[in-house]
């Protein structure tokens, strides 16, 4: 299945919080998940009671569009966590948040992870020193990332801006002036920027 097209707001009404997929407008009033908290669609206002599956149905759909992860990827992403010695939702929240998309967002270097996968396949950034054009590379503890030389000139600005917008999270260190950041440890699931509850993802793919 192909990547969804459709009006990203409508995503955050369906799963009934802000999944912030739109960098600045998420903080403004134009919100839609604000202004229209009911799901979409003809029906969305009349809310049914939530079964079992619909709960760990919609727990994992939350996490997928968050990350902009694929149905076949973020299954793939459970089974390695599955294959992980330790708990397997810790391991699969690790993966997510170790993605380079999510590192750059994490970072402050753009203001949603769609726009940061953007830059990455645009060929802006680069890991320890070499071309990287791929969103779902595992940044790994010590991997540097940097805005490529020849493009700090044209993305320093938006860089800035958005990295005011967002705390750092612990496992980062930032060099704004360099337009650098390096992963000093692993992700701290503590840190989490939206709140998601793994055992339900774990047992919605352990049914
Ligand atoms: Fe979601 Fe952002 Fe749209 Fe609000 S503005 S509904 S947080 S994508």
């Amino acid at each position: 299945m192909g990547r969804y097209t459709g009006a990203k707001c409508r995503l955050c009404r369906r799963e009934g919080v802000k999944l912030f997929l739109k960098g600045d407008r998420c903080y403004s009033g134009r919100c839609a998940a604000t202004r229209r908290p009911s799901p979409p669609g003809q029906h969305g206002r009349f809310r049914r009671r939530p079964t079992q599956f619909s709960i760990h149905l919609r727990e994992k759909q939350k996490a997928k569009r968050i990350y902009g992860v694929r149905e076949a990827q973020f299954r793939g992403y459970v089974e390695a966590a599955k294959r992980w010695k330790g708990v397997t939702g810790e391991a699969l929240l690790r993966y997510l948040e170790s993605r380079l998309d999510n590192t750059v967002y994490r970072a402050g270097f753009a203001s949603s992870r769609d726009k940061a996968r953007q830059l990455i396949n645009h060929g802006h950034f680069q890991v320890n020193g070499r071309h990287t054009n791929i969103p779902s590379y595992l940044v790994q503890e010590g991997d540097v990332v940097e805005v490529k030389p020849e493009s700090r000139d044209k993305l320093r600005e938006s860089v800035k801006a958005a990295a005011e917008r967002r705390p750092l999270p612990t496992w980062l260190t930032r060099d704004l002036e360099g337009l650098r950041v390096q992963a000093t440890g692993v992700p701290n699931l503590e840190e989490l920027d939206q709140a998601i509850e793994v055992n339900l993802i774990v047992e919605f793919y352990s049914r």
